[in-house]
């Protein structure tokens, strides 16, 4: 169905581009504000706004090229959408939570809420890049740009910010863009919005257009079904067997996902997402 999208909006991968974390500017946030437990995904136990004991004085993971193999998994699908360089550079004018501790308290609170907003962007912009959204095309550009506002706010306005509130307003027109992209699948759509899916059996199984928003994928076997045009957001892949599956349409599929399940050569993916290197 590839050949049904025009490009007359700009592509969902150009607007992409400023949304992509750029480690570089960041002051390894994403390595300092989360907590974590041991398990699969994180090798220890860490509090939330305690430094990981991998992290450098320069802000570099010092096991980068290992994390897999030193059971840093959680790290290697952890996506914050460019919120840390804004945080850092932005927000916080570049001052780093090392050589200005007072800020630090202040530079953690905001850094899950910045994300949250540039997730939000990241599905906004993908939004404006489909065709059959394009009635919905106004608002979405109009909750574009108050979300983009929203992110250059002061520390102390994002803190108050609710930002809960703007994400079920902003998930209710994705929703509608949503049904508008499905309603091109002619056949009977199928509904597994949160579904338990876990290990499920989907070889080959044909769910383009599905409604799979929240749907909990983890191990199942996807090889070689058909997801084009499918609505991905927010469904957990971990450890899901994508190989040979057609995601090339797919809507609101992040690279963190991806990154979270299997697949391989003959993976067919959205144009604004890589291959991962452990395909
Ligand atoms: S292991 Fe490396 S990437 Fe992961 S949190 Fe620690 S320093 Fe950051």
């Amino acid at each position: 169905m590839s050949e049904k999208r025009e490009h007359a909006e700009p592509s969902a991968g150009e607007g992409h581009l400023s949304l992509r974390a750029d480690c570089e500017s960041c002051f390894a946030l994403c390595c300092v504000v989360p907590a974590f437990s041991a398990s699969v995904d994180f090798a220890i136990d860490k509090k939330a706004g305690q430094a990981c004991p991998n992290l450098r004085q320069d802000f570099r993971c010092g096991i980068h090229t290992r994390l897999r193999q030193q059971g840093f998994r959680g790290c290697t699908v952890y996506d914050c959408f460019g919120a840390g360089q804004k945080v850092s550079q932005v927000t916080f004018g570049g001052q780093d939570w090392r050589r200005s501790p007072q800020t630090a308290e202040q530079m953690f609170e905001v850094f899950p809420i910045m994300r949250d907003l540039h997730e939000l962007l990241w599905y906004l912009t993908e939004a404006l890049a489909l065709r059959p959204a394009r009635p919905l095309h106004g608002e979405l550009r109009l909750a574009l740009e108050q979300t983009e506002r929203l992110t250059h706010d002061s520390p102390g306005a994002l803190v108050e910010l609710d930002v809960a509130a703007h994400r079920r307003d902003v998930n209710a027109l994705l929703l509608r863009a949503s049904e508008l992209v499905r309603a091109e699948v002619r056949h009977k759509k199928k509904d597994r919005r949160g579904a338990d899916l876990i290990g499920a059996k989907l070889k080959g199984a044909d769910l383009r257009g599905a409604n799979l928003r929240g749907a909990y994928l983890i191990g199942a076997d996807l090889r070689g079904a058909d997801l084009r045009m499918a609505d991905l957001i927010g469904a957990d892949f971990r450890g899901a067997d994508l190989r040979g599956a057609d995601l090339t349409e797919s809507i609101f599929l992040i690279q963190s996902q991806l990154d979270a399940a299997k697949g391989d050569s003959a993976t067919r993916l959205p144009p604004s997402l890589t291959r991962p290197a452990h395909w």
